[in-house]
C-alpha cells in the first residue's frame, strides 16, 4: 500500500479551531515504516503550538505526538520492525544523527535541532505533519515498540507525557530514600507520580487545590498538597530532594525553590509561553539546581516504555472521538482533565 493522502484533523490557521482535512504522507522509503495510527494523545504542548503561544508555528497544523498503532508496511532496508508491529512515536522523527548529542542518544538535544513530529519541517523541506492522522510515515531509528503487556491506548501518552516525567526523575536519581514532589496533576503530573512511586522514591503531589487528592494518592503519591494554601510552603520548606514542575503557566519560582534541601534540585518540563523571574538567592543559600529538561533521547524512551511495561503503567485516559478535539482543549485548558485524552484515529 502507497498512502500519499491522509485524512487529519489540523488547525487552518493560529488559535483557529481544529478541522478535518487531508494532508501528504511522503511513500514509503528505505528506512521508512508505514504506520497505521490507533490512537492519539492529546499534550498541552499541542494546544500552545495550535494557537501560536510558543512563536510563529506551520499552517496547517496537524498536532500529535504521542502515537500508537501498528506498522502497516516497512522499507526494503527496515530491519527493527515488521508488518503487525506494535508501535509508537514520541516527539521527534529525525535528527542529524551526527552531532556528539545524537550520538550520545540525546537527539532531543540534537545541535541541528531536532526534526518535530509536527511544526517542523523535515530534511527534504517539507512540513511534518502529527498524530491527529489515520497514517504516518516514520524512519525505523525514530520510531519505538510498544511492549505487549501495555494496551495501545494507555501507551500513546507515554511516548510525550511518560518520557518527559520519566527523563529527568532517572537523570536526576529519583528512588528510594529520595523525597520527590510532582507540580501539576495534569497529563505530564500524573505520569510523573506513578513512575517516581514505581522507582521508589517518596512522592508528593502539589497541586492547585485538593480537588484530585484521591486520585493523586491512588496513582502513587504518598502526599498531597494544595499550593493555593499558603500553610503547604510552611510545612514543606527545606524538606524536599527532587521537585519536577509539568505546570504549563509561569510559577513563583522562589517559592517552590524554598521547599528543596540543601543541594536539591527543581526541574522544569512545564513549557510557559511567558517568561518567569527568579530571586538568584533562592538557589544561592542551598547551592540548589533549577534546571530544564526536554522530553527524552530514543533509546531512553524505549526504556521507558519497557520500564512502563514492567510495572504496570499506562496513562489514565479518556478517549475521544475526533470531533471532540476543540472541547478538549477547552477542558485542558482550564485543568479539567483527568489526566489525558487519546483520540480514537478511527473517527478521524
Ligand atoms: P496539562 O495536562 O494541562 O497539565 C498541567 C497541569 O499544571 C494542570 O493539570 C494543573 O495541575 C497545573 N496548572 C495549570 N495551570 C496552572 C497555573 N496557572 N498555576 C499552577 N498550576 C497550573 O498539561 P501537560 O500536557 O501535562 O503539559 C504540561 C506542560 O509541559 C505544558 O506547558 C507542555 O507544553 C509542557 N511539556 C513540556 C515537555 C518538555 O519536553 N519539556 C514535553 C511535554 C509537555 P493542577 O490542577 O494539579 O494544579
Ligand atoms: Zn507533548
Ligand atoms: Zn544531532
Amino acid at each position: 500500500m502507497t498512502v500519499t493522502t491522509v485524512a487529519a484533523y489540523a488547525a487552518p490557521a493560529p488559535k483557529a479551531p481544529l478541522e478535518r482535512t487531508t494532508v501528504p504522507r511522503r511513500p514509503v522509503g528505505e528506512h521508512d515504516v508505514l504506520i497505521d495510527i490507533k490512537f492519539a494523545g492529546i499534550c498541552h504542548s499541542d494546544i500552545h503550538q495550535a494557537r501560536d503561544g510558543w512563536g510563529e508555528g506551520i499552517f496547517p497544523m496537524v498536532p500529535g505526538h504521542e502515537i500508537a498503532g501498528i506498522v502497516a508496511e516497512v522499507g526494503s532496508g527496515v530491519t527493527k520492525f515488521a508488518v503487525g508491529d506494535r508501535v509508537g512515536v514520541g516527539c521527534m522523527v529525525d535528527s542529524c544523527r551526527e552531532c556528539d548529542n545524537c550520538k550520545a542518544g540525546l537527539e532531543q538535544y540534537c545541535s541541528q535541532g531536532n526534526t518535530g513530529t509536527y511544526n517542523a519541517l523535515d530534511k527534504q523541506g517539507e512540513p511534518t505533519y502529527g498524530g491527529y492522522s489515520t497514517h504516518v510515515v516514520v524512519d525505523e531509528n525514530y520510531t519505538l515498540r510498544i511492549p505487549d503487556g501495555i494496551g495501545l491506548d494507555v501507551a500513546a501518552p507515554l511516548l510525550c507525557a511518560g518520557i518527559t516525567t520519566y527523563s529527568p526523575l532517572a537523570h536526576w536519581n529519583a528512588g528510594p530514600g529520595k523525597k520527590v514532589a510532582i507540580v501539576g496533576l495534569g497529563g505530564l503530573g500524573h505520569m510523573g507520580v506513578k513512575i517516581a512511586h514505581a522507582m521508589g522514591a517518596e512522592v508528593t503531589v502539589l497541586s492547585q487545590s485538593l480537588r484530585k487528592q484521591e486520585d493523586g494518592l491512588k496513582l502513587g503519591a504518598d502526599h498531597y498538597y494544595a499550593t493555593s494554601d499558603p500553610k503547604t510552603f510552611d510545612e514543606l520548606r527545606g524538606t524536599l530532594d527532587l521537585i519536577v514542575s509539568t505546570v504549563s503557566a509561569p510559577l513563583p519560582l522562589d517559592s517552590y525553590l524554598s521547599l528543596l534541601k540543601t543541594d536539591g534540585a527543581m526541574i522544569n518540563v512545564g513549557a510557559p509561553e511567558e517568561p518567569v523571574s527568579l530571586n538568584l538567592f533562592s538557589v544561592i543559600g542551598g547551592r540548589k539546581t533549577l534546571a530544564g529538561s526536554g522530553i527524552g533521547g530514543i533509546r531512553e524512551t524505549q526504556e521507558m516504555l519497557d520500564f512502563c511495561a514492567e510495572h504496570g503503567l499506562g496513562a489514565e485516559i479518556e478517549v475521544i472521538a475526533a470531533d471532540r478535539i476543540n472541547e478538549a482543549y477547552e477542558r485542558v485548558l482550564s485543568s479539567d482533565v483527568r489526566y489525558r485524552f487519546v483520540i480514537d484515529t478511527a473517527t478521524i
